[in-house]
């Protein structure tokens, strides 16, 4: 069952808002689509924009890395946190440079991320991330050893201040003498496919045929 976010001073849409929505639904579908995501958050060093992969399960964004990872040990500390997902459908082309645009699903998020020590928990976290890499891949690969589990580093981040805008269809119709205009105008969509598996060069296994493009 679908739930809307309530809008917070810094998830209230203002530009194009009938684009956006809080509906978590929505939000959902973009955050498990999208493979990364981009981290802002500032520090005494200034501000960053960081990207990293991230996978949610339910009301939780998951993101992972080294222990000494400077972004996931800032974020730790109890700082603010925006995230922003993106998800680019096509190139939008007008006849007039004005009208020129993107077709995108996105997400920004705000909140604090806390450490997950709970190992369980944690676990869980990280196979959600490997099967972002791959569906039943946490199940086709060793699972970590306690010396990874120990080196990594899990941070959550609650799924609660965030919003969803989305751009579809053709450029905004130009008006006038505009529309007379000689140029191409419409949409040209861009999509993002997994190719065909390559074997690394001291893979014991081919198993390529294991791998179908859906996933
Ligand atoms: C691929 C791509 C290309 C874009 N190119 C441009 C561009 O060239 N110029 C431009 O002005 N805008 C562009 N946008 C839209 C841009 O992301 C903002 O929506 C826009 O700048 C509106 O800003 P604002 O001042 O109204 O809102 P802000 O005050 O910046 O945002 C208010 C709140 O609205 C929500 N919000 C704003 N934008 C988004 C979003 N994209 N997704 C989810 N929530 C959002 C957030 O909660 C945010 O905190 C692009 C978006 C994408 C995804």
């Amino acid at each position: 069952m679908s739930s809307e976010l309530p809008v917070t001073d810094r998830t209230k849409l203002r530009r194009k808002p009938q684009r956006g929505s809080h509906d978590r639904a929505a939000v959902d579908a973009i955050l498990d689509e999208a493979l990364i995501c981009h981290v802002g958050f500032v520090t005494e060093r200034g501000p960053f924009v960081i990207p990293t992969m991230h996978a949610r399960i339910g009301d939780q964004l998951y993101l992972h890395g080294a222990v000494g990872n400077h972004m996931l040990r800032a974020l730790a500390g109890g700082i603010e946190v925006s995230v922003a997902v993106t998800l680019l459908d096509a190139l939008v082309l007008a006849r007039t440079a004005f009208h020129h645009s993107m077709n995108y699903r996105s997400v920004v998020m705000f909140g604090r991320a806390t450490e997950v020590t709970e190992p369980e928990t944690k676990l869980a976290a990280l196979d959600a991330l490997v099967e972002r890499v791959g569906a039943g891949r946490s199940r086709a690969c060793r699972p970590p050893n306690a010396k990874e589990l120990h080196a990594t580093s899990v941070l959550a981040l609650p799924i609660v201040e965030a919003s969803a805008k989305v751009r579809s269809g053709p450029p905004l119709a130009d008006e006038g003498e505009d529309a007379q205009l000689p140029y191409w105008a419409g949409v040209i969509p861009l999509v993002t496919t997994r190719g065909a598996p390559v074997n690394a060069p001291d893979c014991l296994v081919d198993g390529r045929h294991m791998f179908d493009r859906a996933q």
